[in-house]
């Protein structure tokens, strides 16, 4: 059965990080990210902790954060800016960039120059 969110999960990841990791010298976890996305987000309820690793590696990808650590499927990550919040007319989304980001729209269907 497919499964498709509201908002993409990659925008809903980055609102995560922007409303509780949005400071450069906390570390925090895809476990933990994971957990607030099944509790509050709008994700495949079928999803296990590996399904999140390819968002969490387009985070690292896209400059937004480094991966610091790794053990067995936990990764932690720590942002190289702080977060800022913008909106994309392009797919009316809300949308969050580290302040060193290029401007484009992290929406993966979306990809718009901010
Ligand atoms: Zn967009």
């Amino acid at each position: 059965m497919s499964f498709t969110p509201e908002i993409p999960v990659e925008l809903q990841i980055r609102k995560i990080i922007f409303e509780k990791f949005n400071e450069v010298d906390t570390i925090f976890t895809n476990d933990s990210i994971f957990e607030i996305l099944k509790t509050d987000g709008d994700i495949n309820p079928s999803w296990i902790i590996d399904d999140l690793e390819p968002f969490i590696n387009d985070l690292c990808d896209s400059g937004l954060a480094r991966n610091v650590a790794q053990n067995f499927t936990t990764i932690h990550l720590k942002l190289f800016d702080a977060v800022e919040k913008l909106h994309c007319n392009a797919c009316n989304q809300d949308i969050f960039l580290g302040k060193s980001e290029d401007r484009v729209c992290p929406n993966s269907s979306c990809k718009s120059t901010i």
